[in-house]
């Protein structure tokens, strides 16, 4: 399965997709491989148009599975991989008891690297090829993540979280230290191979207005680096963020002013906003990390995917581990599923499975400026997919074969799926794990 530029869903039958690789070696529901750029897609179509054309490559079958683009999780902690599942009384109660405690830790690199050996095998295991990660405060904490990545050759995102106010001591940092260090590491680590830094305030409570103003600096000097930080989660928070920033119009605002809001910045949850903030990260680019498992674990509201969808606010998918209760994208669409049909609060309305599968895959590397290289499964792209099997548990496999459409083969998967369907993930250019870890 692969998507048009407009997002829809093509599917063939007997799919084939032809990938370089440096070993010659190849991928297919019936697929096969080729060699001049070691790592990119070929071509992509139905093996009776594509077969002739490369019968010479060698082939592996993967019949009544379906190939398609890696997931792409456009926010989730690292950190925050042992606290999945901690019980408290929302976002701040959460971020006090647990979330903090926790990240305290990442200042030792041998912890640090254990957690982020995991954390990535993890990110496989559940077919996602691409993540925008939070480190920790810790410079150590983003050295350890970018150096497995970088041996696993992933395309991954992250960088040091900012947070010198309204913090404990053991993750609050220091304000022009911070600074320096996230140049520091910008230099070390951004589009080196396939890694890139994002400028990573928490979140506006945390920082004071020359470290956010900072950051802003640093996202100007750097324009091709990513911006990551969260936005109107929970009402609490919303009305802590007008004590402290009185001046500006809202929460959203906040970031503006500071100069936050460009294109490859990224805002988890994006809830309580009103259609002026909409259209203002419309006009600057800026997408929404939506993170539906957080967002009903935490009980912090549901996302506007109408209102979204009125004004252009460019959003994708997100599991947001730890307040996230899974790694795994089936999970999150299917919570998104649930939030989006929520018409209480306001419009409710059901999100087509491949909509869901868009927003999890190409709209999330559209969001990182990164669709010329990851988030589909066409030529010239990077040839980062899963295999999926719709026989993968008893019940899905009885509900597959009632499946006579595509979206109905999505939807039993989106509902019914779990990391037993993700059968096999594959990094470009080499194999990377199976699900058999
Ligand atoms: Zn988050």
């Amino acid at each position: 399965m692969r998507f048009d530029s407009q997002g829809q869903p093509l599917f063939d039958s007997d799919g084939l997709l032809i990938v370089e690789t440096a070993l010659a070696h190849a991928a297919s529901s019936t697929t096969k491989a080729t060699s001049s750029r070691p790592g990119l897609i070929v071509a992509a179509g139905s093996y009776s148009a594509l077969h002739r054309q490369y019968a010479e490559v060698p082939t592996t079958h993967w019949p009544r599975h379906i190939i398609a683009p890696g997931f792409i999780d456009l926010h989730v902690h690292y950190p925050q991989t042992d606290i999945i599942g901690a019980p408290a009384d929302g976002l701040l109660p959460w971020l006090e008891q647990y979330t903090f405690p926790a990240e305290t830790h990442f200042s030792s690199d041998s912890h640090a690297q254990e957690v982020a050996v995991f954390f990535l095998q993890e990110l496989l295991r559940n077919g996602v090829t691409t993540a925008l990660v939070f480190a920790s405060s810790h410079p150590e904490s983003v050295n350890a993540l970018f150096t497995q990545a970088q041996q696993q050759h992933l395309r991954l995102i992250t960088g040091k979280v900012l947070q010198d106010r309204n913090s404990p001591e053991g993750v609050r940092d220091d304000t022009e230290q911070s600074l320096l260090d996230t140049e520091q590491l910008i230099h070390r680590w951004h589009q080196h191979e396939r890694l890139g830094y994002a400028i990573t305030p928490r979140f506006a409570p945390t920082s004071s207005h020359q470290q956010l103003y900072g950051a802003g600096e640093l996202a100007l000097q750097y324009p091709d680096t990513w911006i990551q930080s969260h936005v109107a989660e929970n009402l609490d928070e919303l009305r802590w963020v007008k004590t402290l920033y009185p001046q500006a119009r809202s929460y959203l605002d906040v970031y503006r002013q500071a100069g936050l809001l460009r294109p490859r910045a990224i805002y988890a949850h994006c809830i309580h906003l009103d259609d002026a903030d909409r259209r203002l990260m419309h006009d600057t680019h800026t997408a929404a990390a939506v993170s539906p498992t957080s967002n009903l674990f935490l009980g912090s509201g549901f996302f506007d995917f109408a209102a979204a969808k009125h004004t252009g606010m460019p959003w994708a998918l997100a599991s947001d581990v730890g307040a996230g209760t899974s790694f795994c994208p089936l999970q999150t669409m299917l919570a998104a599923y649930y939030v989006g049909r929520e018409g209480q609060t306001k419009e409710g309305l059901s999100l087509a499975p491949s909509t869901l599968w868009w927003h999890h895959t190409g709209a999330g590397a559209a969001a990182l400026g990164l669709h010329n290289h990851i988030g589909n499964l066409q030529p010239g792209l990077e040839a980062d997919f899963v295999v999926l099997d719709p026989h993968a548990s008893p019940l899905l496999s009885r509900r597959s074969q009632q499946a006579n459409t595509l979206q109905e083969q999505l939807f039993a998967l989106i509902v019914l799926g779990d990391q037993r369907a993700i059968a096999h993930t594959h990094i470009a250019p080499r194999i990377a794990l199976s699900n058999a870890l």
